[in-house]
């Protein structure tokens, strides 16, 4: 059947007083109705901007390329159009629910004045409605603390309490920012169960978007590797962690915690820092940072400052470097 939400060629520019900054470069992807695609990378690798950009959240970018939800294109639709997808059709929670909570009004009231804006239903009605989210999302005691404000709430239940709200309007789309990283370890494996759990019984389409690909690997079908704006790497979630083929992938995955590792062994970050977006290299913009091409001969190295690797498909699995791993090098 037809992905939920295709994207096609997705660029981003914003304007900047020191040149334009290309934050997206013709992104694609596709998330079926029941997937969750997770889109993996550091700050500044456009991850949050996409999912922004998918929302129509863009005033001042220059946007270019395809978006669609259903089969309607979004790019260049009116405010007024986008707004009204947005909650009906398509949701999003991000890392601070503080930030997207009003302080003055009780959850309950937030939840029920979301619900009627954007389905014209009764006050009482949209209450009861509130009071129903807060328990789907797993509140105990939910009409009573349906009364209380974001304050009373601790971490967790707040991003509960955010994603109560994202789905009182029944939108077919969750675009999840970093949801769980403000949380401890613990509360953070609930609230992606629960993320989960609402998935499978809304068939919803999600797109989760994190740093962390511990998160990727517990809920994510797909995954798409984001560096520097550009795809690095996308495959369904249990080729990318068996066998990866980009570079950063692999850098990516080594930097993750191990059930095996003993307490005192540090985790190995990626060296180097990301990539300059304003005067973008020529070549790989992983290159300065890249093991592979380190280790490479001369001339590959050449190929890989100077020339850009295209994203090349075979069957599900697509990477951009021209020596990825699980080939033998040249
Ligand atoms: Fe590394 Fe070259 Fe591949 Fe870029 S193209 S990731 S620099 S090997
Ligand atoms: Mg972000």
């Amino acid at each position: 059947s037809e992905p939920l939400l295709s994207v096609r060629d997705l660029t981003v520019t914003f304007p900047t007083p020191e040149g334009p900054v290309r934050a997206v470069d013709r992104l694609s992807f596709d998330v079926g109705r029941g997937r969750t695609l997770g889109i993996v990378g550091e700050s500044g690798s456009g991850k949050s901007v996409t999912s922004m950009a998918v929302m129509g959240l863009h005033t001042g970018a220059e946007v270019t390329g395809s978006v669609t939800l259903d089969g309607t294109e979004l790019t260049g639709l009116a405010e007024r159009e986008l707004n009204r997808l947005r909650g009906r059709r398509m949701a999003m929670v991000f890392q601070d629910p503080l930030s997207s909570l009003h302080p003055y009004y009780t959850v309950g009231e937030q939840i029920a004045e979301h619900h009627r804006v954007h389905f014209g239903s009764r006050r009482a009605a949209a209450r009861r409605r509130a009071v129903e989210m807060l328990a789907e999302v797993g509140i105990p005691e939910a009409a009573r603390r349906a009364g209380e404000y974001p304050h009373q709430f601790s971490g967790g239940m707040r991003q509960r309490v955010m994603i109560a709200m994202a789905l009182a309007c029944e939108p077919d789309l969750l675009l999840a920012d970093e949801p769980t990283t403000a949380l401890d370890v613990t509360v953070q494996a609930q609230i992606l169960e629960l993320i989960a759990r609402i998935q499978q019984e809304r068939s919803l389409a999600v797109v989760l978007i994190t740093h962390d690909l511990g998160v990727v690997a517990r809920v994510a079908h797909e995954v798409l590797v984001m560096y520097g704006g550009l795809a690095a790497e996308q495959a369904p979630v249990e080729t990318l962690f068996a066998a990866p083929a980009h570079p950063y992938t692999r850098g990516l995955l080594d930097s993750l915690p191990r059930l095996d590792d003993t307490d005192d062994v540090p985790l190995r970050a990626i060296p180097g820092s990301p990539p300059s977006l304003l005067t973008p290299a020529p070549g790989c913009a992983f290159a300065p940072r890249c093991p592979r091409a380190a280790a490479a001969d001369t001339d590959t190295r050449e190929r890989c400052t100077r020339l850009r690797p295209r994203l090349t498909r075979s069957g599900d699995h697509a990477v951009a470097c021209h020596l990825p791993l699980g080939k033998a090098t040249p």
